[in-house]
């Protein structure tokens, strides 16, 4: 896992400017929000971390260096998107197995690492289930596994509830905070939803309309009465 730095980060699409001069790290380990509504620049920042959008100006440094040029399969970032998904048809253990597959990681070492990775979140019983047949607890837990098992530097996770009724999102939220625990990942998540970002993160970056405007941890973002 890996320390990552935005350093005046900045992009524009024509006459928008989606991200303005954004600085934000995030410590070894960390879990921050990026907090806003929609359209503030979020999922551009983190198309930024991921190499799928060039910044126009800025820099984005992971332990230090400069991941400038370098295209998104050679940037070692772990990305979780909405809804968790996972193969259906493949089995928990192909689906843990798949990006590692992907990297040319041989038979044996392949199956150490999903071992591994099943027994820290808990799946180890359920490696020959197939992936239709999980309840969402587990399919949140295979989906944060197949990524976690590639050993990424960064975790990237975009609106990865946004999809899921308010019980069902309550419930993963306890969930996330204790993968975040246990594994100790740095991870930069992105959200629109202030309690998902209060109950989950060590600090929270609030954006809006391209700008950060205040960072904190969340009784220091937050005041109250
Ligand atoms: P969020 O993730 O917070 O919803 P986005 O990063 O998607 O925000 O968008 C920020 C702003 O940049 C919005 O005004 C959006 O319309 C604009 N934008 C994002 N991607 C593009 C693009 N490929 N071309 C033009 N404008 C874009
Ligand atoms: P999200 O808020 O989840 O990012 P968006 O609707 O903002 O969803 O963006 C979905 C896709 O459309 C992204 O790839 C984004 O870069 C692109 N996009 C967003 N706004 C614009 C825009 N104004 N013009 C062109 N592409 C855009």
């Amino acid at each position: 896992t890996a320390k990552l730095e935005l350093r005046d980060l900045e992009k524009r699409f024509d006459e928008t400017v989606a991200v303005k001069k954004l600085s934000l790290s995030l410590e070894k380990g960390e879990f921050v929000s990026l907090l806003g509504p929609s359209g503030c620049g979020k999922s551009t920042t983190l198309a930024m971390v991921a190499g799928f959008e060039t910044p126009t100006a800025g820099s984005i440094l992971v332990d230090g260096q400069s991941v400038e040029g370098l295209p998104p399969q050679r940037r070692r970032i772990g990305l979780v998107f909405q809804d968790y998904a996972v193969f259906s048809k493949l089995s928990v253990r192909a689906n843990l197995a798949f990006g590692l597959e992907a990297k040319g990681v041989g038979r044996a070492e392949r199956a150490k690492a999903v071992q591994a990775i099943a027994e820290r979140l808990d799946l180890t019983n359920l490696l020959d289930r197939r992936g239709d047949r999980l309840n969402m607890s587990e399919m949140q837990r295979v989906a944060i596994g197949r990524v976690l098992v590639t050993e990424p530097q960064l975790v990237l996770l975009d609106e990865p509830m946004s999809n899921l009724d308010a019980a069902l999102r309550a419930s993963l939220r306890g969930e996330m905070k204790l993968i975040q625990k246990q594994l100790q990942q740095t991870v930069l998540y992105v959200t629109h939803d202030q309690v998902e970002a209060m109950s989950m993160s060590d600090r929270i970056a609030v954006m809006s309309m391209g700008e950060l405007q205040q960072i904190g941890t969340p009784e220091e973002i937050y005041r109250r009465p």
